[in-house]
């Protein structure tokens, strides 16, 4: 039973290559504005920024 919540799928891109690396779920209601979290990129080989892109 999908309902219509305030889940809504995002990608996460590291701000320094810009590579999508992670897609996420986040919940509209706790998180009104673009998310940021610090994670892996393989591409950087470290830990970056990412940010919520569309
Ligand atoms: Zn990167």
């Amino acid at each position: 039973m999908a309902s219509k919540g305030n889940r809504n799928a995002v990608t996460l891109a590291c701000v320094d290559c810009k590579q999508r690396n992670y897609q996420t779920n986040k919940n509209k209601k706790n998180d009104p504005d673009r998310i940021e979290l610090s994670k892996y990129c393989k591409f950087c080989h470290k830990h970056t920024t990412h940010k919520e892109t569309k």
